[in-house]
């Protein structure tokens, strides 16, 4: 896909802004040639984002045409926005400015067994926290983007599923959190949003896919610069794909699905299966803090936890064979906080099985890469979409042309 039809879809202003952080310092006509946009929409755009503080002058750079082009630079603290990512056994919060920099992080306790009201005053304080570590004032918080598992009502801002308790149903996620802060709050997909992140910060790639591992399994795919959405938001869930239709049964209602087999929770169970592992180990049945260990056991050279730990990367592996086979992408990205350390055990695993099985492997390469923000890319992707959904709604009152 060109650059040109992309740009077509995309919010004129998002689209200029991605630009100008890519490049540092441009200049209108390098905007229009990178973006595809017409020079008096890039002039209206640049307007509206010199008016409100995002952007300013910095000088000039000579051209061949004899007249200087003055340049064009971010205001990297105009403003701010933050992503949460938040699960029943993870959560990591980040804020980052309008130039893509991270200014603060922290991970927390996941969901556990608690009740929504609770964990959002949970969530909330935690925010307010990050906020002054930064030195951040509310007046400049765009919103919050809550990245976490689904299915999910994107524009109720709900969860349509009663994990990890019942009173989590349709519970006003995004109407609670928003009245606590005082800001906007969204809520993602967590393994999409671990795709618009990587999209967002980590430059040029336009198709791409990533596979999530924090709680649970997931996967984001990004075609033409543009995250894949099928009709709800509820799509490309791998970690209830099938690899086995007689296997052990999943709450979702399928057999044998990916998360089922190879996620933590079953990574974790194995190992307690296995006669003395849990003690060397120091298992103690809180299962992100057990999967770190095996995973750290496993890359020091522990045989018992390597095996189970391999094992659970060669279905993963396979999974993702099936996600390359649909969706014909040559780059998949490996992020979520469960590969925080066995990260490189599961990257090597998925090459070699797409190098081995990959359909379209004689048509180009299929590269698997980690994250280089491999526990924070969900909650960075919530803070880019929030920065996204603003600039959309932005351009929808300025008028401004969405395409060329
Ligand atoms: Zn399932």
């Amino acid at each position: 896909m060109s650059r040109t039809e992309t740009a077509a879809r995309v919010p004129t202003l998002a689209t200029v802004l991605d630009v100008i952080r890519e490049r540092v310092t441009v200049s209108r006509v390098e905007l229009a040639e990178a973006t595809g946009l017409t020079a008096a929409t890039i002039t209206h755009a640049i307007r509206e984002l010199i008016d409100v503080g995002f952007v300013h002058e910095v000088g000039t750079a000579a051209s061949s045409g004899g007249t200087p082009r003055r340049l064009l630079e971010l205001e990297p603290t105009a403003c701010y926005t933050v992503g949460i990512q938040l699960d029943r056994f993870t959560a990591t919060g980040v804020v980052v400015d309008l130039a893509g920099h991270i200014v603060a992080r922290s991970s927390m306790a996941g969901a556990q067994e608690g009740e929504p009201a609770e964990v959002l005053r949970f969530v909330a304080d935690h925010v307010n926290d990050l906020l002054a570590t930064a030195a951040v004032p509310k007046s400049k918080v765009l919103g919050v983007g809550l990245a976490t598992y689904g299915p999910q009502d994107r524009t109720a801002g709900v969860l349509l599923t009663a994990q990890p308790t019942a009173s989590w149903l349709e519970y006003p996620l995004t109407e609670t959190l928003s009245e606590a802060l005082g800001v906007p709050v969204l809520i993602e997909n967590d393994a999409t949003a671990a795709a618009i992140g990587e999209e967002g910060l980590g430059g040029a790639r336009s198709s791409f896919a990533t596979v999530y591992m924090a709680g649970g399994i997931g996967a984001g795919v990004v075609l033409g610069g543009q995250p894949y959405r099928g009709a709800t938001s509820n799509g490309v869930e791998l970690g209830h794909i099938s690899i086995d239709a007689f296997g052990p049964a999943c709450s979702c209602g399928n057999r044998g699905c990916v998360e089922n087999i190879a996620g933590p929770t079953a990574v974790v169970l194995k190992a307690n299966t296995i006669p003395g592992l849990a003690d060397r180990l120091r298992l103690r049945g809180d299962t992100v803090a057990d999967f770190e260990r095996i995973a750290r056991a496993a890359t020091s050279g522990d045989p018992d936890a390597l095996s189970i730990l391999e094992e659970s990367a060669a279905v993963l592996g396979t999974a993702t064979v099936s996600l390359v086979n649909l969706f014909d992408v040559a780059r998949v990205v490996i992020a979520g906080a469960a590969f925080a350390t066995a990260g490189p055990l599961y990257r090597d695993a998925a090459q070699a099985a797409v190098d081995r099985a990959a359909f379209m492997r004689f048509a180009h390469p299929v590269v698997v890469e980690l994250s280089d923000h491999v526990s924070d890319a969900a909650a960075i992707g919530g803070a880019v979409a929030v920065l996204r959904r603003s600039f959309e709604a932005r351009t929808a009152r300025s008028g401004a042309p969405a395409g060329r």
